[in-house]
């Protein structure tokens, strides 16, 4: 009891002959507390690159690091969040036939931002339409956009996991018309190596790196095979625009693709929109709509006209110059040969030297 009260009379007295200046002055306002996301605020890859991460790939990811089945995630967390006719309900027999449709969700249409809308909602994040073509919204239809089935380079897969790094997808895979790595330059797989399915590009245990079917890695150090250079020329030029698109929040006006489609009709068949549209072997109409912007132009013809003319989709849709590989050279222009076969001279001589040679019927007036 002694020592209780000499204790107490000790911290009265340490108390009261303290300095004030020697205890800090503690703020007890409740600071601004930043929204808490529901979802790990997971960084997307490769934004500002070619190898840009792709939504579906993100998604996978982020269901990852939750340690839980992608299926899983979008059954409980995400479908609830979508209330559309394609995602309703929720039986995983739902999810499932959604997922095998799912590919629109990377592309840049309604699926693509409602599931931007929602993801960002869920993870706070604002640059999940980076991962997606919502930038070409107004400027390529989404008709033919995307592979239908997953592809993959197995040597990018091998050296990610090697260096370990993150075992993601890159849009630039998903993208119809590309074929091959860019990094590696040989032909993108399509099926498993285990169990030889194609594998849909979003599954109910999708992860990057692993066949959805049979659960095995899909890295090796792959073979040499023989691509062609026009390959290599849709892939860098393909690569140069998603890394334009992915730098930043931007759109693509449809007004610039009018603009370049005139302006080619024009240098190379003095505007004759028939004769442009038989070298492209595209209905005269088609064209003359596309030239009007009526409605956007796909990327199987934007890829011709680019293969066509060696332009880059950055030129065309843009405005921007490129740097493309030199080695691929345009077959023989069919313009110029289409121009010639309406003015075929030896048809037009033999023609005015009948007329010449006539002397029954006067000459035709000027
Ligand atoms: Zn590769
Ligand atoms: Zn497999």
């Amino acid at each position: 009891m002694l020592a209780l009260v000499r204790k107490r009379i000790f911290m009265l007295s340490y108390f009261h002959e303290a300095p004030s200046s020697s205890f800090p002055i503690w703020e007890i306002d409740i600071p601004d507390i930043p929204s808490r996301s529901c979802l790990y605020s997971l960084a997307p890859l490769g934004l500002g690159s070619p190898f840009v991460e792709s939504l579906t790939s993100y998604i996978c990811r982020l269901a990852y690091e939750h340690h839980i089945h992608t299926g899983t995630m979008l059954q409980h967390i995400v479908a609830p969040l979508i209330s559309k006719h394609y995602i309703a309900g929720d039986q995983s027999r739902n999810i499932s036939s959604f997922l095998r449709y799912a590919t629109p969700i990377n592309g840049n249409g309604v699926m693509a931002s409602d599931w931007v809308n929602i993801l960002a909602l869920l993870t706070a994040r604002n640059d999940l339409s980076q991962l997606t073509m919502l930038a070409v919204a107004n400027a390529v239809s989404h008709r033919n956009l995307f592979q239908p089935t997953r592809q993959w380079c197995p040597i990018c897969y091998s050296e990610w996991q090697r260096q370990n790094a993150p075992i993601y997808e890159p849009l630039f895979w998903s993208i119809s018309g590309v074929n091959i790595c860019l990094e590696h330059h040989r032909l993108l797989e399509k099926r498993c190596p285990h169990c030889l399915s194609h594998l849909p590009w979003l599954a109910w245990r999708s992860r990057p790196g692993y066949c959805s079917g049979c659960g095995r890695w899909l890295g090796n150090i792959g073979n040499a095979n023989q691509i062609e250079e026009k390959d290599i020329y849709i892939a860098e030029m393909t690569g140069n625009f998603l890394a334009y698109i992915s730098s930043a929040s931007i759109s693509v006006s449809r007004d610039v693709f009018v603009k370049s489609l005139s302006e080619l009709i024009s240098i190379t068949t003095e505007g004759n929109i028939a004769a442009f549209a038989r070298c492209l072997e595209l209905p005269k109409v088609t064209l003359w709509e596309l030239v009007q912007g009526r409605f956007p132009p796909s990327l199987p013809f934007l890829f011709r006209l680019c293969l066509q003319f060696r332009l880059s989709l950055l030129q065309l849709l843009v405005g921007l110059d490129d740097t493309l590989p030199d080695s691929y050279s345009p077959k023989k222009s069919v313009i110029k040969e289409d121009l010639r076969r309406f003015f075929d001279r030896a048809k037009v001589r033999q023609a005015l030297e009948e007329i010449l040679s006539d002397q029954q019927h006067e000459p035709v007036s000027m």
